[in-house]
Order: structure tokens, then sequence, then C-alpha cells
């Protein structure tokens, strides 16, 4: 709309402006049009005074020339009529009849006379005598000019020529005749003057320096276009000359001028009439410019009128469109009277036809009964205090449909000082709607997040909780114990943690199944949990391991006494499917009194005291004590010592020789390892294999000391000592070594010499399969295979044949008692039946006196082992003993008879 408004302004500002341009302007061309015809009209009358003037000045110049002409034939026709009468003329005669003629002032400068036109007589004559014998008129004049001469007797006028003293001559020729002697008038010849043109022109006033005149003389007697110019410049001729004609008898001239400058020099306009002309022009030009500005302004004025009364009319109608398009509703109301009037919006807005009678009772009879009375009193009081209210109302329209609205209104008494109330409703069901809808998403929001959050609480409690017994798991218990530990100077930083483990729970699941082992678990843990103080925290935090945090409590004697109880409550039997389920228990203690020890010590401390307790016999607790932590603190050094000592190959291999019951031969030899301690000297086994294996490093020594045995078998060889086999000890750890295979791939022996010593505590039945999985693996690469310690585990001793050995050797726990025992005897025969029947070899271990090597060689054991036989001994204290024994066995074996 805006736009076609400003069309419509530009349109007719253009068309407005025309109507004023083109009259001004069709004004304007006629005054310059005037102006421009009375300058033409007076340059006009200037050129033609000019041309006048020239034209007098001209005809002037004409007259002398033509007289100073007919003056010098005059002269001539004088000497013509001297010498008719002297027919016998002579040279000298002439000239002076020739100076005599010339002493007149003219402008002949040269005299010749011919008889019978042959020039005969010169003057002067020592200028011209080379023209005696000439003829006379000079060319081109041909026979017309003779004829004219001889036959009419005319004066021929030639040139003007060039002379021989390089001026310019006019020759003037003129017949001679003379009387014969009969009276007759004959022709006798010509006489010719040569007329200095120059002079001519000099003395006609052609050359005159302040002439105002530029001048040419053309030869005018061909009468041909082609004039030939005689004087002057031929420019003259292309410039409308002024052209007078000069006779000169047989020939003519024409004479042109023109002012020298040429015409415009002469004919300058006015300047005045000029000025006059162009001030005139002015004077009428303004007055039709101020004239059109006023008709300008005045149609600028119109224009803005109109501009503004079309804004209005837009300005209404968007008022219209707004209106419309936010559909709000404008009623009045006559207070008095309750007449309302409402426009056709409103109507709409409630669902009425425009022609509806509308009253302040029938307004109140569709608002909603529950707002009547608040948006009622807005009005009253709008009306007491002739203010504004606004306020919220619902609508029950006719179609049963609730619109809520939003009014605004204002009471103010018109003109005749009636109170009135003015006001506009709108419609804002929607953004009542939008609110209600807001507000419930807030609320499932809201919901939402509380489920969130007990989702968040239930998670973190099951992570911080053990499912089987809902007991506080390992995690919370770190929690727990940070956070105590964080505040170390509070005096509930005092703590004591109880490490407990089930004995005996691995057992209970293997046998009775993993319900029974729950149930254990649950009842362990409703125990403890009744038992505790009020301070204190359980937690599981293992498979059958619990810790107890007492915190607060006095540090007494109470806490082994409280072990003590714990444990005897774990003890109470608990009936499970029918079977009565017993577990013990065992306990560690800790107390922490130092601030600064961390809760992760205190809780390894518990785990030590509690290994001491399980060390000590289990069903018992032990506290954490200055012994222990020293005992700790000794195996961390000998930790230490001996990972340096594997750097420093420390681990050596000391020899005991086993021997032929029967022959006290030596058949073969245990490598048994040695530590070379860098303070101590040589170590057993017992004072490093335990640290070894938690250190992981017990399989590096097996390596070690398989390759050294292997190496003195060799050397054994060289000795000739006939010693032919060697037994290695091998942990579980090395049995189970991925590597294994391919160390043992490399080693170089001869098949049936090496054996490997298999503690039978490694032969759990469980892992049974995996167990003879590797050692049929080891036996292939041609290393035997022997059970240790026999006796002492619980393998049973089918499952240990299944792994095929190729020995068994007896403990020498069931050894020792054979001398008093014939029970222990008979066990041993026992296992050597079972040997013989397998194939399996007897080797007896712990053979302490020559009376045991008696009776086990009696007994069937093939090979023994022992103190009384021989002690290990160092690789060169083995070789000499092996000598020596070759030549003391005889005695030997008369003390075993
Ligand atoms: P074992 O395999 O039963 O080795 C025999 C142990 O009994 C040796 O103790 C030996 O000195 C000792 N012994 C020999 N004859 C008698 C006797 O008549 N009376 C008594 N009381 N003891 C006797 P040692 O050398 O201290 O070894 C102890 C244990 O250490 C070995 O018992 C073996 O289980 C383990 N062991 C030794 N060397 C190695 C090894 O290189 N690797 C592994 N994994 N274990 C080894
Ligand atoms: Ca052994
Ligand atoms: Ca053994």
């Amino acid at each position: 709309m805006a736009i076609k408004s400003k069309n419509t302004d530009g349109g007719s500002s253009l068309r407005s402006r025309l109507q004023i341009l083109i009259p001004s302007a069709i004004v304007l061309a006629g005054v310059a049009v005037s102006a421009l015809y009375a300058d033409l009209q007076q340059q006009r009358l200037s050129r033609e005074a000019a041309r006048n003037a020239v034209g007098e000045n001209l005809g002037l110049i004409r007259t002398k020339l033509e007289a100073n002409i007919n003056a010098n034939i005059k002269l001539l026709q004088g000497m013509v009529a001297v010498i008719g009468t002297e027919p016998y003329v002579t040279q000298k005669r002439f000239e002076a009849l020739a100076s005599s003629l010339l002493s007149t002032p003219s402008q002949i400068g040269n005299i010749v006379a011919a008889p019978n036109l042959i020039t005969s007589f010169v003057h002067p004559y020592e200028d011209n005598k080379s023209f005696i014998g000439n003829w006379i008129l000079p060319p081109p004049n041909g026979e017309e000019a003779v004829r004219q001469l001889r036959e009419e007797g005319k004066t021929i006028i030639s040139g003007p020529l060039p002379l021989k003293n390089g001026a310019m001559g006019l020759i003037i020729t003129l017949p001679v005749e003379m009387t014969n002697d009969d009276g007759k008038r004959v022709f006798w010849g010509g006489l010719a003057g040569v007329v200095d043109v120059t002079r001519l022109y000099d003395d006609s006033g052609l050359r005159a320096p302040d002439s105002p005149l530029a001048i040419t003389i053309t030869d005018d007697s061909q009468q041909t276009g082609n004039q030939a110019v005689i004087y002057g410049d031929s420019h003259v001729l292309t410039d409308d000359p002024v052209t007078m004609i000069v006779d000169l008898g047989n020939e003519k001239w024409a004479i042109s001028a023109v002012p020298k400058g040429g015409w415009h020099a002469m004919s300058r306009p006015d300047v005045l009439i000029r000025s006059m002309i162009a001030a005139m022009s002015a004077l009428i030009a303004g007055s039709v410019i101020w004239v059109a500005g006023l008709m300008r302004e005045r149609q600028r004025n119109y224009a803005a009128l109109r501009q503004r009364e079309e804004e209005l009319l837009a300005m209404s109608y968007r008022l219209g469109v707004a209106l419309e398009s936010s559909r709000i509703g404008v009623w009045e109301m006559d207070v008095g009277s309750d007449h309302l009037i409402w426009d056709e919006r409103l109507y709409n807005l409630y669902g009425l036809t425009p022609d509806t009678p509308i009253t302040g009772e029938t307004w109140r009879s569709m608002v909603d009964p529950e707002d009547v009375d608040a948006i009622e009193e807005g009005m009253r009081q709008a009306i007491e205090n002739q203010s504004s209210y606004t306020g919220r109302f619902r609508v029950i329209r006719p179609d049963g449909k609730i619109v809520h609205f939003r009014t605004v209104g204002t009471a103010f008494g018109d003109q005749k000082n009636k109170m009135l109330l003015l006001g506009v409703n709108w419609d804002v069901s929607a953004d009542v709607l939008l609110q209600e809808e807001l507000s419930q998403a807030q609320r499932e929001t809201a919901q939402r997040n509380e489920e969130l959050e007990t989702a968040r609480q239930r998670m973190e409690y099951n992570s911080l909780h053990d499912a089987l017994t809902g007991l506080p798991n390992r995690r919370y218990l770190d929690q727990r114990l940070e956070a105590l530990a964080a505040a170390p100077d509070r005096p509930e930083a005092r703590l004591t943690v109880l490490h407990m483990d089930l004995d005996r729970f691995k057992e209970i699941n293997d046998t009775l199944g993993h319900g029974a082992g729950d149930a254990i678990l649950r009842h362990v843990a409703q125990e403890l949990q009744s038992m505790v103080g009020e301070c204190d925290f359980v937690a599981r935090i293992g498979g059958d391991e619990f810790v107890i945090v007492c915190q607060g409590c006095d540090i007494s004697e109470g806490y082994e006494a409280m072990g003590s109880n714990l444990i005897s409550a774990v003890n109470r039997p608990i009936v499970y499917n029918g079977h009565e389920c017993r577990v013990g228990a065992s306990i560690g203690i800790a107390d922490r009194i130092e601030p600064e020890l961390t809760a992760e010590q205190l809780l390894v401390n518990a785990d030590i005291a509690l290994y001491e307790a399980k060390r000590r016999g289990r069903n018992r607790v032990e506290r954490f004590n200055d012994q222990l932590r020293a005992r700790t603190i000794n195996i961390k050094r000998t930790a230490d010592a001996i990972l340096r000592s594997l750097g420093d190959d420390d681990f050596i291999a000391w020899y005991q020789p086993q021997f032929d019951a029967r022959t006290l031969a030596i058949n073969g030899v245990e490598a048994l390892a040695r530590w070379h301690h860098p303070q101590k000297g040589i170590l057993a086994p017992n004072a490093f294999l335990e640290t070894a294996e938690n250190l992981n490093v017990v399989s590096q020594i097996d390596a070690s000391i398989l390759d050294q045995a292997l190496e003195q078998l060799a050397r054994w060889k060289t000795e000739g000592l006939g010693i032919e086999h060697v037994s290695v000890n091998i942990s579980a750890q090395r049995l189970f070594e991925d590597k294994l295979l391919d160390h043992l791939a490399k080693l170089d022996f001869k098949p049936g010499s090496l054996s490997f010593e298999l503690l039978e505590s490694i032969s759990f039945d469980d892992k049974a399969d995996a167990v003879a999985e590797s050692l049929e693996r080891i036996r292939t690469q041609g290393i035997a295979i022997e059970i240790d310690d026999f006796g002492t585990g619980y393998a049973s001793i089918l499952s240990l044949i299944k792994l095929s050995p190729s020995r068994l050797k007896i403990d020498r726990q069931l050894v020792a008692p054979i001398v008093t025992s014939p029970a222990q005897r008979k066990l041993i025969s026992s296992i050597v039946d079972i040997g013989r029947s397998y194939g399996i070899g007897i080797v007896a271990e712990g053979v302490e006196t020559m009376e045991h090597a008696a009776i086990l060689r009696d007994l069937g054991c093939q090979t023994l082992q022992g103190y009384a036989l021989a002690r290990p001994m160092s690789p060169d204290n083995f070789i000499d003993f092996a000598r020596k024994h070759a030549l003391q066995r005889e005695d030997l074996l008369r003390r075993s008879a």
C-alpha cells in the first residue's frame, strides 16, 4: 500500500511539473527567437552600410585608375601625332621626342616605335636596344590584334607582363598612320609605351597603406569563370566582394574589394542593441520563471495535502486490519442505562449475530458465574474513581464453547456528563491453554526428575551394596574409610578394623552347592549385623570376607572378645535343605591409633593379622602387633633382596643324591634351590620360597635351577660318575606358565634323564584336566613326572595315578615314624603295592637313619633319599661325594644289612 501511494505521488508531481514547465519553455523559446531575429536584422543593416562604404571607396580608385591609363594613352597619342608627320624619323630624333614626352609626369617608363610593326626605335636606348628587330605586339597578341590596330586603328593594351628589369609593365600599343604622297592616310606601324604598373597602382591609390580595403584586380576580357588575378590576393574574390569593371578598350579588368579583415570587422554588431535585447529577454524570462515557481509551490502544497489525506486513509485502514487480525472487540456501556454498544468483532467473539440486542444484563448472563463478581468489582471501582481497570473472565458462548477473555476498560464522563465505560475484550484462550499445558509439562518433568532421582539413588545404593546380603560392599567400605581418613583429628578417627574370613567355605560351596554357600553368607551377615554396635559398619568385601569398622568406641581388649563372640555366632550351624551346615571363621584385628595411618594400611594390617590367625590354626582371632609388623617389614625386605638377587644370578642349585635301596649306588640326584644371600650366605628354600611365590618369581628360580641341573648332568657324564638322572622341582606357577614349553623345547638332554617333581598339593581335583594337559605336553618333551610329598595332600590317589607319574615320593612325615609304628609301615607297604600294580616307582624321602633305609628297602621302596645317606651339596662337593661314595658303598651296604 505504501509503495502504491508513493507511485501516485511521483506520477502526479511529474505531471504538475510538466504543466508548469511546458508553457514556461514555450514562452522562453519565443523570447529567444525574437532576440535572435532582432540581432540578425541589426547585423544585416550594418553589413549593407559596410558595402556601401566599400563601394564608394572602390569607385574612387577605379576612376583614378581609368584616368591614369587614359592619361598615358593621351600622352602616347601625342607622340603618335608627331611621328605621323615625320615618316623618316631617326633613332636620335625618336629619343629626343620620347624624353620630352616622358618629362611630363606619367607612369610610362619605355617607349618603342615600330614601322610595319617591327621594333626599330627604342627609348631609353641602352635598356631596350635588344628589342630592336622584334615584333612590337607582345605575345599572345595575334592576327586579331594586328587587324584591330591596322584596320580599326584601335589601341591595344596588353599585360601586365613581366619586364626585363623584373617589374611588371602594362604595354599600350597605338597605330601610327601617315599621309602618303597621294594625300591618302596609310598605315605606318605602331608605337608602344610601357606603363610601370606599380607606379600606376600607387598613383591610383590602390596600394595606399591606410586604405581600409583589400583589393584584387582580375582580367575580365575573356569573361570566363576563372579570372586571371592581375593584382592582389585571390581570397578577396571568395568573400563576396564589391566588384566594378575597368574598361581599357580591347581589355576589361574587374576590380574587387572587401574591407581589410573581412566584412565581419566592418559590420560588427551593435553592443548596446545586443545588451538591450538581452536585458529585455532576461526580464521576460525571469518573470516567467518566477510565475512558474509560484505555480510549482502551489502544486507542492496540493500534493502534500493529498499525501496526508492518503496517509490518514491508510492508517485507518491499517488500524481496521490490525483490530480485525488481533480479534479485539470494542464495547461502550452507558452506566446509567446499562445500555451496551458492541462492535461487530465483539459480537463475533461472543458467538452472537450483530443484530442481537445487548445490555449489561445479557453480558453478565454469559460470563462464567465464578468470574462475574471479580470482574464487576473491577468495573465498579473504575466507575467510582473514573479510572481504568483490567481483568480476565470466562464466557460461555451460545454454542457451549468456553472462551477466556482479557478486558481493559476506562470510565469517563462525556460532554453531557453521562458516565460511560469504554473498553476492549480479546480472546486469550490459546494463552490460557498454553499456560495449562506448560504447567502440566512442568509437573511431569518434576515427576520424571523425582523418578530419575529415585533410580539414581537405587543405582547408587546397588553400586554400594552387596546384592546377596544387603551389606555395604568393598566400594562403600573404601568410601567410608576415605571419609574417615579425611578427618584424622576427630576422636571418631580412632578406628578398629576386624577382617573376617570364613574357613572351609569353599568346601561347603563345592559339596553342598552354591545355594548352601549363599545361605551361609546370609547367616553370617545377619549375625554380624545383630552383634556389632550402632556406630559400627559391616561390609562384605569378597566371596567369604567381611570387614567390620568400629569407630568412636573405646579401644580396649574388648575387640578380641567381640571377635571371639562373632566366631562363635558364625560357628552356629544352620540347616539348609535338610543339611546341617557349619563354617568356621578367622579374624584379624588392626587399630588405628596413630592418626597418620591410612585406611588402606589399616586394612592391610588387619589382613596380615587375619593371615596370622589362619596360620595359627584357624577359627581364632589375631591382633596386628609389633611382632607382625616386624615380620611384615622383614618379608618386604626379603622380597626386595630376592628381586635384586634374581638379577645377580644368586639362586644356585645344590644336589642331593638318591640311592638304589638295595645296592646303595647313586641312581639319581634331586636339584634343590639355594639362595646365595649377599650377607647371610647360603639359605634354604624356607627362607625365600614363600616370598618368591608371592612375588610371582618362583618360576624364574625354577627355570634357573633347571638350566644349572642340566649343565651339571653333562658335567657328571664327562667326569664319568655314571649318574644319568636328575630331578628338579616345579612350582604351580611354572607349570601353568605360557612360555614353559618353548623353554623346554630348547633344552638339550637325553630323554629319560630328567624328571619334574610336582607337589601333590598342586594337583587339585578341580584343576586336574588343566594339570593333566600340561603334564602331557611336558612328557612329550621326554621329561618324567614325579609326585612329590606324597601322602600330605588331600588329593585322591586315583586322580594322581591319572597323571601317569613315573614315581611317587613318599613324604618324610610318613617315613619318620616307620621305625616305631607298624601301622605306618603298613601304609608305606600299601603305597608300594599300588605303585607296583600301576608300574610306578616309589621313592622314600627323609631317610634319616640307616635303620629307616633298611626298613624301606624291605618294604619294597626302590629309591632312598635322606640325610642318613647324603645331604644336599654344592656342585663341587657333590662331585667329590659321588667319587668317594663309589669307594665307600661296600661299607654302607654292610651297615644297612
Ligand atoms: P622337597 O622337594 O621335599 O625337597 C626335599 C627337602 O627335604 C630338601 O629341603 C632337603 O634338604 C630335605 N631333606 C632331605 N633329606 C632329609 C632328611 O633326611 N631329613 C629332613 N628333615 N630333611 C631332608 P630343602 O632343600 O630345604 O627344600 C625344601 C623344599 O623346597 C623342597 O622340598 C621343595 O619342595 C622346595 N624346593 C627346593 N628347591 C626347589 C626348587 O628349585 N623349586 C621349587 N619350586 N621348589 C623347591
Ligand atoms: Ca622335591
Ligand atoms: Ca618332598
